[in-house]
């Protein structure tokens, strides 16, 4: 069936592939230009974008991209940038391990390949924090390679385009489908058609198949789509295993050195694995009981406890719990290991956003 499928989008190698021909047209006329990663072929620019949009909206990115690039406006500065600075720099993007692995993976640039990247998709995927869809990405936008990106639209717009019936929660399915989107590739494309190509599989899903209502009735593949031939586009993709989210509560212990003109923060780093490694953060206990256990007695009666905040990740539903402790300098002795950040040098720092907007609102109650 998913064949059969193929090869009415694709046709065979002496004929026009109809659905890369479809999809290349819809994305010269209808898709999208003008973001700021795009009409280019400047693969630290590529990889930024799409290791920035990974997981996140096209609207957060627009506004952290041009920001990352006037403090690191090529793969060497990002390398000689110290990680504060990057983890600063991506304060707010969330999912940390990609500012982490971004770095790493300029200084391997810089160290191992005197600066350029490697030209194939094959190469790239052996650096750091670059996955197969990425390293897909940066060669065909930026070297004409003839290769399919899949991501998670992708694999939704061609789940559905060949109603693909394996299980994408599993490898092997989705290794059958990567060699199917491989099938549907332009068989000889012209220059620029494989950014054409590439930019429309991303405009596709991310502006007209989408999740939970696809505009088919706009789709430029639709004659094409058999899914929607048997009308039923939300039974793709097929996925059985579905992301299984944990609540858990944060006690977040905010200690404050108001004696100075602009208050001052007293936080701890990350450890370097787990939720918010390596950013800079009040101390975090798992109950309000191990929170006052760190608090000598005598300042106990001075914490005072704050609205709580929902924060969502990927996994999790977290609940943080502050308890403000305002506490002179030579007091902060007594407190956890830390150190004092200016509500100044916030912005400086790389911090969650939740603590970020918390700290920042505190600065000003003082
Ligand atoms: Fe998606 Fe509908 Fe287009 Fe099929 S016809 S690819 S379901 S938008």
């Amino acid at each position: 069936m998913t064949r059969a499928a193929v090869k009415a989008c694709a046709l065979d190698v002496a004929q026009p592939n109809p659905f890369a021909l479809l999809l290349i047209r819809w994305q010269r006329h209808a898709g999208r230009s003008g973001l700021p990663w795009q009409n280019t072929r400047d693969p630290y620019l590529v990889w930024l974008s799409e290791v920035m949009l990974q997981q996140t909206q096209v609207s957060s990115v627009l506004s952290y991209y041009p920001r990352f690039l006037a403090r690191c406006p090529d793969v060497q500065a990002l390398a000689r940038a110290s990680s504060d600075e990057v983890m600063a720099l991506w304060s707010g993007l969330g999912y940390y391990s990609r500012a982490r692995n971004l770095h790493r993976c300029a200084q391997v640039v810089v160290d191992e390949h005197g600066g350029v990247f490697p030209r194939t998709a094959e190469a790239l995927q052996t650096l750091p924090g670059i996955g197969a869809s990425t390293a897909a990405a940066i060669a065909a936008f930026c070297y004409g390679e003839r290769i399919s990106i899949l991501d998670g639209n992708v694999r939704r717009v061609l789940s559905r385009l060949l109603a693909f019936e394996g299980d994408l929660a599993q490898q092997g399915p989705q290794r059958e489908l990567w060699a199917l989107a491989q099938e549907l590739l332009p068989q000889a494309p012209e220059p620029d058609d494989m950014t054409a190509y590439t930019q429309g599989l991303m405009d596709l899903g991310a502006t007209v198949c989408l999740r939970s209502k696809p505009l088919c009735d706009r789709c430029p593949v639709q004659p094409l789509c058999q899914a929607h031939a048997i009308g039923q586009t939300q039974r793709f993709p097929v996925k059985s295993r579905r992301l299984v989210r944990r609540f858990e509560n944060w006690w977040l212990l905010l200690g404050r050195d108001a004696s100075a003109q602009a208050p001052r923060f007293w936080l701890e780093r990350r450890p370097s694995s787990g939720i918010w490694a390596g950013l800079y953060c009040p101390p975090v206990y798992a109950d309000e009981a191990a929170l006052r256990a760190a608090v000598p007695a005598a300042m106990q009666d001075r914490l005072e406890t704050l609205d709580a905040v929902a924060h969502s990740l990927t996994h999790r539903e977290l609940r943080l719990h502050p308890l403000l402790l305002d506490v002179s300098p030579e007091r902060a002795q007594h407190l956890p290991p830390g150190q004092w950040v200016g509500a100044a040098d916030l912005e400086a720092r790389g911090l969650p956003a939740p603590v970020k907007l918390l700290l920042q609102a505190l600065s000003k109650t003082v």
